[in-house]
């Protein structure tokens, strides 16, 4: 017999998806914009529950751009930005001219370290440039230390993006994830919790900034009958067609959340005990999404080990993300850093995580793990 493939992190639909996208056909709203989006946008406001105003965008990556823009970020700003994360965090303070600064995590959630945070900003501060906004982010799903950050924002006045791409669903005291920035954003990326094939959203609680979006989304059109423009624009905003699949990937959130953290559950059943991997527990009142379920192991070798015995398997598996401050694209942006990620980066492994694994692809991925292990 000849095994599957086991994927990282592939798309699951939940079986409604093909009926909104075929109303989308059926009623000619194939154009840009419409019900399917309003719809979508209205489901992720009801299910987030904060207050919030949501603008379905094309992508995560457009979500962080335009709330730079928004926050007034530009040519030769400086961003605060966590180092430990996807490069899409970052990626879009240089679309503005602005230069990145780059924090280490800290060990207890994986994220931005709030004592690093307040030493980057005091240091930017004496050299004369206060930083224009911190970019944090809940990785893996792990909600970042929310309170902690918050004060360092207020206190210093800096306004925080919350990069909630990898947490839809997580939760900070009992509050989900998305609400606790100034803006927040999400991801509909196909590798995400939940996926349109493609797109993401900004949140605020303020309508203005959603406005705002919106307007910056769609080419930034003033008031007139013909095309007349006082502001750069971008064309960043959901189809109707891909926010059908979004609304249908809403119905089933709630069963993703619960499939990723039984996962989660799973692994560290069969693998907890085992010497040289440990797991990034939840601290009380924090609620991971389990997006994807890493695990540190206790050196290099030993994690390179475990990845090539699973490719053996064909299971996919990949490093924690390479921080930001190690990238070459970024080498010369300033950081302020004590090996916290570095060290993450150099142990830590992405199990397979799919919401749509069945038993058996978690069995072989742990018994592959376990006779890796002895060897
Ligand atoms: C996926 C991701 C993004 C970008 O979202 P896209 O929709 O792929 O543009 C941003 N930040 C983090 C942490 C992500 O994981």
């Amino acid at each position: 017999m000849t095994k599957t493939r086991i994927w990282l992190s592939s798309p699951h639909m939940g079986g409604t998806e093909e009926r909104y996208v075929k109303e989308a056909f059926d009623t000619n709203w194939v154009a840009p914009l419409g019900p399917n989006v309003t719809s979508f946008e209205k489901s992720l406001e009801d299910y987030i529950d904060g207050n919030l105003h949501v603008a379905a965008l094309s992508s995560g990556t457009a979500a962080i751009h335009l709330a730079l823009e928004i926050l007034g970020v530009s040519h030769g700003d400086e961003v605060i930005c966590q180092s430990m994360t996807f490069s899409a965090s970052a990626n879009p303070i240089t679309y503005l001219g602005a230069t990145p600064v780059f924090v280490d995590s800290e060990k207890v959630t994986w994220n931005i370290s709030p004592e690093l945070l307040e030493k980057a900003i005091l240091n930017r501060i004496s050299a004369g440039k206060k930083p224009k906004a911190i970019v944090a982010v809940h990785l893996y799903g792990m909600p970042y230390q929310i309170e902690e950050v918050a004060e360092i924002s207020c206190k210093y006045d800096i306004p925080v993006i919350e990069d909630s791409a990898e947490a839809l669903g997580s939760t900070y005291y009992g509050k989900k994830c998305g609400q606790f920035g100034n803006i927040g954003i999400l991801s509909f990326n196909g590798n995400k919790i939940i996926t349109t094939s493609g797109g993401g959203a900004l949140l605020a609680k303020d309508p203005v900034i959603k406005q705002r979006a919106i307007f910056l989304a769609t080419q930034a059109r003033d008031d007139a009958p013909h095309y007349q423009h006082s502001s750069i624009g971008y064309n960043y905003r959901m189809s109707n067609v891909l926010a059908g699949i979004g609304r249908g990937q809403m119905e089933v959130i709630d069963d993703r959340v619960a499939a990723r953290r039984a996962n989660y559950n799973y692994y560290k059943a069969h693998l907890g005990n085992l010497k040289g991997i440990t797991f990034l527990d939840e601290p009380a009142r924090f609620h991971s999404n389990r997006w994807l379920t890493c695990i540190l192991t206790d050196a290099f070798e030993t994690r390179e080990k475990l990845r090539m015995a699973l490719a053996e398997e064909d299971i996919e598996s990949r490093p924690l993300w390479k921080p930001m401050h190690m990238q070459p694209v970024f080498e010369k942006c300033p950081n302020f850093v004590d090996g916290t990620a570095e060290d993450l980066f150099v142990r830590g492994l992405c199990l397979p995580s799919g919401s749509n694994l069945l038993e058996e692809d978690l069995e072989r991925t742990v018994f592959t793990l376990t006779k890796a292990l002895q060897q």
